[in-house]
């Protein structure tokens, strides 16, 4: 390898904000079949705003649904924590307590103990795993929310799910663009996410990418899985994510790409390459850059 070729490459895409971690992380990138996208914070802007909150209890209103989920959420820096929070009233925002016995859990939620509770504030499969009741009754009211592509996130008091919140996040600007660039290169676009499939799906039609790739529901190691069985079928396959759940599939790919701006520092630690001002519009030139270093190399 001609090592002027790369190092002008690597100069090339640093102008453009994009940082290369990786030696031969353009030398890789050159040669992908396949760009699969994590959606909240990757696709969309990882921004969402509340657009709805429902009480399933009478002994709970919809304000005491949202304090409560907010206190839950506190210490979070998941992008939908920190939009529950938002959704509050400036005043009750200002003196919101800490939550007590605080726990994360990637992909899934959060718990904690609040005013005597046991709190649980995430998806509803999850929920239902750590043996929440009411989960069909929280279902069917949350169908009208998500058939709009918006995200839902629950909440189980004392083990009944007591609520939820529906959120939606707007696209990055310019992504269908973006995908249609990348099959003009031969590189086929599918999403991945852990948000349940009618979001996924929203998106994905915004978006442009064909529907038999769109992989919903997905918990981190359900990523990796994925990652990993491309790479059985010998598919390359870059990894485009931001979140501390993208951190096991983004080591596994071909390549992996983070985002690098709002994205944690866990993606960032496990990718070849940063996109430090959040600039998804950057990849399809980016391949294009790589493709073009390699022919000046062989
Ligand atoms: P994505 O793959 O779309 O980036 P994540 O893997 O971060 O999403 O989260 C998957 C799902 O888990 C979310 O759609 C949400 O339902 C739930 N979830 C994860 N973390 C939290 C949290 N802190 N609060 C509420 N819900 C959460
Ligand atoms: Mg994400």
């Amino acid at each position: 390898a001609t090592p002027t070729a790369v190092m002008a490459a690597i100069g090339c895409a640093t102008k453009r904000g994009v940082l290369v971690r990786e030696g031969d992380a353009l030398e890789r990138l050159a040669e992908i079949d396949r760009a699969a996208f994590d959606k909240t914070g990757t696709l969309t802007t990882g921004e969402p705003t509340l657009c709805g909150v429902k009480s399933l209890s009478s002994a709970y209103t919809e304000s005491d649904i949202l304090r409560l989920a907010a206190i839950a959420e506190k210490p979070s820096s998941h992008p939908l924590g920190r939009a529950i929070i938002r959704g509050l009233k400036d005043a009750e925002r200002a003196q919101l307590p800490n939550p007590n016995d605080f726990k994360m859990e990637s992909g899934s939620g959060v718990s904690a103990r609040i005013e005597g509770r046991a709190v649980a504030v995430g998806r509803l499969s999850w929920l239902k795993r750590i043996g929440a009741v009411g989960i069909e009754e929280a279902q069917s009211a949350a169908a009208v929310f998500e058939a709009e592509g918006a995200t839902t996130v629950f909440i189980a008091l004392d083990g009944t799910v007591a609520g939820f919140m529906a959120l939606s996040d707007a696209m990055r600007p310019g992504i269908a663009n973006v995908m249609r660039n990348l099959e003009k290169q031969n590189v086929s676009p599918m999403l991945m996410t852990g948000d349940h499939k009618e979001a996924a799906e929203h998106v994905a039609k915004e978006a442009g990418i064909d529907e038999r790739f769109v992989d919903a529901g997905c918990m981190p190691e359900d990523k990796l899985r994925r990652l990993e069985s491309l790479e059985r079928a010998t598919i390359r396959t870059a990894m485009v994510g931001d979140g501390i759940n993208d951190a096991p599939a983004l080591k596994r790919a071909w390549v992996g790409i983070a985002m690098g701006g709002i994205g944690s520092d866990f993606a960032v630690n496990a990718a070849d390459i940063v996109l430090v001002r959040d600039d998804i519009r950057v990849i399809p030139w980016l391949v294009r850059l790589s493709r073009r270093m390699m022919r000046m190399i062989r």
